[in-house]
């Protein structure tokens, strides 16, 4: 962080303030164990913070503690329209365009009080008085703990802090596998360890609570995967009609798209998932390597992300999409 923009913060935070707190549409791991985890230091600097989610944020990080103070702005929008119109300050985490709030962005875009980004994705558009931003980290919790200690406050970081960081950079680093995970990474880790934090029983919380009916839809999404072995690409489809014959909540299909990528020889995988509320077809793109699926999100799929790991969407069918998918990939050169 640059050393104005450090002071700049010194100078919002030097007394006490209404403050939103917004992850983005479809909040994961990280995104909420960033706003969680800004919650809980802001609320301990005497500041008044409330977590807006754009939507419901999934069932597997129900858990983390701020949790249940969390507003959904989808659910609950004259509420949470009252509490923006009364907020002195903004932080937006986990994202760096508006659009990536869905309806809650029309909101956003009515304030005039000061914005502060923390993101790790590319491109960051220009909205904030205070841009944090850098794709070297893998996890924008990684970036919290060092935007808290920047401001000379790393003390602060407490047992509860810590959970959520330690969250944010666990689901973003895939368990610590990803090539963004660092020394630096696992050296705050091992600081958060040393703080309470409980190692064992978070990755047991996120990752051992599945059911018997996501277990057989992982099965029916096995069953569905396609290879397309001369381009190293594979690919998994799930209808709604599929989701709704396994009672198909939020969070199922989370992951999925791993398996594709951990077939030897595959360098890249996509899972299409319909959604039929939205009329959309939803898509995750994963890569092992050089391959960039944020650039291929960008170009055909009205997304974005990171070099090895994005999303987007489609609006025509199912059949469409992948025919589009395939086309795509042929002319690729994996
Ligand atoms: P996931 O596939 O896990 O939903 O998302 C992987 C990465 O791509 C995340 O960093 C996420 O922020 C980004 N991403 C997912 N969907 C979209 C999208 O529709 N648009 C953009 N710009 N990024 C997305
Ligand atoms: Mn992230």
């Amino acid at each position: 962080m640059k050393e104005q923009d450090i002071q700049a913060i010194h100078q919002l935070l030097s007394t006490p303030k209404k403050i939103a707190i917004i992850p983005h549409r479809g909040p994961d791991g990280d995104a909420m164990g960033s706003t969680l985890g800004l919650y809980h230091f802001l609320l301990k600097n005497n500041h008044q913070p409330v977590v807006i989610s754009p939507n419901e944020f999934p069932d597997f990080l129900a858990w983390m503690p701020g949790s249940e103070t969390v507003k959904i702005f989808e659910k609950d929008k004259t509420n949470c329209i009252t509490i923006l119109e009364e907020v002195e300050l903004v932080f937006t985490l986990d994202f760096n365009a508006l659009h990536r709030v869905g309806e809650m962005e029309k909101a956003l875009e009515k304030l005039t009080v000061p914005f502060v980004m923390i993101d790790h994705h590319q491109s960051p558009d220009n909205y904030a008085v205070v841009t944090y931003s850098d794709t070297v980290f893998g996890s924008t919790c990684e970036m919290l703990y060092n935007f808290i200690s920047f401001l000379g406050k790393k003390s602060d970081i407490d047992q509860t802090i810590g959970t959520c960081i330690y969250t944010g950079i666990l689901t973003d680093s895939g368990s610590f596998r990803f090539p963004k995970t660092t020394g630096t990474t696992h050296r705050i880790i091992a600081d958060l360890i040393d703080l309470g934090v409980e190692n064992t029983e978070i990755p047991s919380l996120l990752y051992d609570n599945s059911t018997y009916s996501r277990l057989q839809l992982l099965g029916r999404a096995l069953q569905n995967m396609k290879l397309l072995e001369t381009s190293k690409t594979s690919y998994i489809t799930l209808t709604q009609e599929e989701l709704d014959s396994f009672n198909y909540i939020k969070g199922d299909t989370e992951g999925i798209v791993n398996y594709g990528l951990s077939i030897k020889g595959i360098v890249f995988a996509a899972i299409f998932i319909e959604n039929a509320e939205e009329k959309i077809i939803k898509i995750s793109f994963r890569s092992q390597g050089d391959f960039d699926v944020n650039l291929f999100a960008r170009e055909h799929f009205n997304g974005g992300g990171h070099r090895n790991a994005a999303g987007g969407k489609s609006e025509v069918s199912m059949q469409e999409t992948v025919r589009k998918f395939e086309t795509l990939v042929a002319q690729l050169k994996l």
